[in-house]
Parts: structure tokens; sequence; C-alpha cells
């Protein structure tokens, strides 16, 4: 495996350069060095095993298409519990296990492995800070240990995360619109099943999360457009779960969470993938789902461009066709699901879930076969709309009289 610190003086010139040693693009490194492909990654963690901000539940579709190993795979989820701003409660089931819940840390560092094993050069603890275009393709510059090395290479895949400056400066422009998350691992009593907060009486649009990882620990999040790290405090301090909290002392992440696409996530010799280019579940902030698929649409197009001795732009415009006929609509309807929970009030929340409560209209859904955890907006905004309409016919009564 050639995982290195640092990096070498690089002579030879690579195919593809990788920015970013994340979930998207190490799984793009593995994929691409498994071609025949001469591939780096330059990762600027030193230690890609710490805890990551990120709550780590994908749909058993993510396992399936990453081909993750059991031991990555903590637990599975076939229900959770719903509770709207007034303390009402809507629990979802489903006969199948619909949610995986991942050992975030390892997958990070499984991935990374992988892409070496694959042939990779993985460099860890090294920031890339230059982009510069050549005749031959591409030279990064490096900073830290490496200050003055530099790496070339044909074609770059932008996989660095939320980073509005590095597509700034490579001319694609930046995300428009971002939430933030922040993240939690905490020890708890009676937390047997996933359970969402809808804190709209806190802030519009804001929710909250606890899900157990087994043995009394569980993950807590919350998405807001701002001031997450403050809300998740703040909701670790309600009455209802810091009485079930096992350990004081809690350190809180939080990072931002793109919630539309980059305009556009390709040039000459160039693609962005991941959280770099917005591929992300507009309605949770989840984004290993749909980073993989746009890892897996890039390499094929990158793939045949490199083949093809041609990565001219208009060649790997059908990166954002792939994409886009992949996952493009679940992402606008994604967007159209939030903005509208966002102007919901909080009584309108409540009721909606009351009315959910009461009609077997989202067991049906979730039992039908066409369900599926990761394209789920159409169901939600099905979900969304009827419950709006149920709850018109009826005048509002907030459960318990008040906020939970
Ligand atoms: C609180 C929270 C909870 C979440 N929960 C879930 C969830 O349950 N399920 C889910 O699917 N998603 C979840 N997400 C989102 C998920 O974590 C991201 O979508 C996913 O990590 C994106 O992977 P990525 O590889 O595209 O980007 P990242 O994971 O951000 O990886 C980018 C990598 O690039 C590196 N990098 C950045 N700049 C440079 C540079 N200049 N030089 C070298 N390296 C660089 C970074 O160190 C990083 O390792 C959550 C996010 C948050 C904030």
């Amino acid at each position: 495996m050639h995982v290195r610190n640092g990096a070498s003086p690089v002579s030879e010139r690579y195919d593809v350069a990788i920015i970013g040693g994340g979930p998207s693009g190490s799984y793009a490194a593995a994929l691409l060095a498994s071609g025949g492909h001469s591939v780096v990654v330059v990762e600027k963690k030193q230690d890609t095993g710490i805890i990551p901000c990120c709550t780590g539940v994908v749909g058993t579709a993510y396992a399936e298409l990453v081909g993750l190993e059991p031991d990555v795979i903590i637990s599975s989820a076939m229900s959770a519990t719903f509770v709207s701003p007034f303390g009402r409660q809507f629990q979802v089931a489903s006969p199948h296990p619909q949610a995986l819940v991942l050992d975030r840390a390892l997958l990070e560092r499984r991935l990374l492995r992988r892409a070496a094993m694959a042939g990779a050069d993985v460099h860890t603890g090294v920031v890339v800070v230059g982009i510069e275009r050549n005749s031959a393709g591409f030279e990064l510059r490096m900073a830290g240990d490496s200050r003055g090395k530099s790496i070339m290479s044909r074609s770059i895949v932008v996989a660095a995360g939320v980073n509005p400056g590095m597509t700034g400066r490579l001319e694609l422009g930046a995300v428009q619109h971002y939430m933030v998350g922040a993240h939690a691992e905490i020890e708890m009593d009676g937390v047997s099943e996933t359970e969402i907060y809808m804190l709209q009486q806190e802030a519009r649009g804001l929710f909250a999360w606890l899900v157990p990882t087994g043995n009394h620990t569980v993950r807590a999040g919350v998405l807001s457009h701002r001031a997450a790290a403050g809300f998740l405090r703040r909701f670790l301090d309600r009455a209802a779960v810091r009485s079930r909290l096992r350990n004081g002392q809690i350190q809180v992440s939080q990072r931002p969470v793109p919630v539309a696409a980059l305009g556009c996530t390709y040039a000459d010799g160039l693609i962005v993938i991941g959280d770099a280019a917005g591929h992300v579940k507009p309605t949770t902030g989840g984004g290993l789902y749909f980073g993989a698929i746009a890892a897996r649409a890039g390499v094929e197009v990158l793939s045949d461009a490199l083949k093809r001795d041609d990565v001219s732009s208009a060649r790997l415009s059908r990166f954002e066709r792939e994409w886009k006929r992949e996952f493009g609509s679940e992402l606008q309807r994604g967007s159209r699901v939030r903005s509208l929970y966002g102007r919901l009030s909080p009584e309108r929340v409540d009721a909606v879930i009351g009315w959910m409560a009461e009609s077997d209209l989202v067991d049906r859904m979730i039992q039908s076969p066409s369900f599926s955890f990761d394209r789920h907006s159409g169901a939600l905004m099905t979900g969304l709309m009827r419950g709006l309409m149920g709850q018109l016919v009826r005048p509002h009564s907030p459960a318990g009289g008040g906020a939970a």
C-alpha cells in the first residue's frame, strides 16, 4: 500500500490527480486505478481515522454500490420516530432495513486503503494550495512539509468537500446555497431507534436527530441555516434529551452542507464530485450516496476521455449529463421540499405530523416496492402536501399545548 505522509518531489506525470481523500475522492481513485490509470490522491488530513463530522447513515443502496465490508456497517434501521415542535410523535416503520449506520471513520480509512491497494499513490497530510494549468495538464502546488513541491497530472478530480475558493479559482463558480450541520457523539440511555425532532419553533427549517449506534452511544446532529453548533447544544439541553444523557462533556463539531449543486461541474481536464459539487440531498444533507454515484459516473467519463487522449470540456460535459440523469431531478425536488418545510409554521408542522400519525399514507408509501431511502423527495412532498390539505379541514390543537 502506498500511503505516504507528505509529498515527495514527483517526476512522474499522473493521468489523474484527485484533490481530497474523503469518501467521494477515494472511491473515485480506487475505480480509476483499477481501470489502469496512474492516479495520485492528495489528502489534507494527516490522520483519516479522526471522528468525521457526519452521522454516517446511508441507504442499503450505498453499501451495494460501494461494496462495503460488513465490519464498516454498525447496524441497520427499520424504523424512526418523528417528533413535532409540540411533542406529537409519529413512527415510520418498514418491513425491511432501509438505512444502515456506518463506522464513518473506518469507512474513510477503508476507501483510502482500497485506492492505495488498487495502485493509487496516496499522500496524506498534504494540502493543495495552488492549481495551475500548463500545456501538459495541471501542476498542483503543496503547502506545509511539502512546500515548494508539486505534482503534475493530465487531469484532476476535485473532491475537496465544500470549497468555494477552489472551485471559484477554477472558474466554475461556487455552490450558491448552504446549510450548516453539527455533530456530536454522546452516551445516552433509552434511545432504541432513530429520533428526528422538527424544531421549527426555534428556527425555520431546523431539525435535529439522535441515531443509536449500540452500547449506549448515540450520534446527535442538527441541520440548520446558521449557528448549528449552538442549536445542537440547546437541543441536547432540552429536558427530554438531557434526562437521558450519560456524559456531561460533549464535543460538538460543525461544517457547511451544500444544498444546491454547482452551476457547472466540469471544465477542460477536470471534473468536480461530491460535496465540492453539491451532490447532496437537500432534504437531509446526506451526501455519501450521491457523491459515490457522481464518482462512478465521473470515472467512467474521465477514463474514456483519457483513453481517447481528449480531456476537453466538450468530452467531459457528458459527466454532468450523467449525474443529472442519475439524481438531478431528486436534487430539484428535494430543494422544493426543503423550501416548503422552511416556510411552515411550527403549528403547521405539528398538524402535518398529527395527520400522518392518523393516516396510513406513509406506511403505504414506505411499504411500496418503489420506495427508496435515497430517492424520497417525491414521497416527502406528497406526505407534506396531503398533510397540509388534511389539516386544513381540522382546526389545529397542538399536542400537549406547548413546545416539548
Ligand atoms: C453533521 C453532518 C451529518 C451528516 N450526516 C450524513 C449522513 O448521515 N449520511 C450521509 O450520507 N451524509 C451525511 N453528511 C454529509 C457527508 O458527510 C458528506 O456528504 C460526505 O462526507 C462528502 O464526501 P466528500 O468526499 O465529497 O467530501 P468530504 O468528506 O468533505 O471530503 C473532502 C476531503 O478533501 C480534503 N481536502 C479539502 N481541501 C483540501 C486541499 N486543499 N488539499 C487536500 N485535501 C483537501 C478534506 O480534508 C476531506 O478529507 C453529514 C454532514 C454533516 C455536516
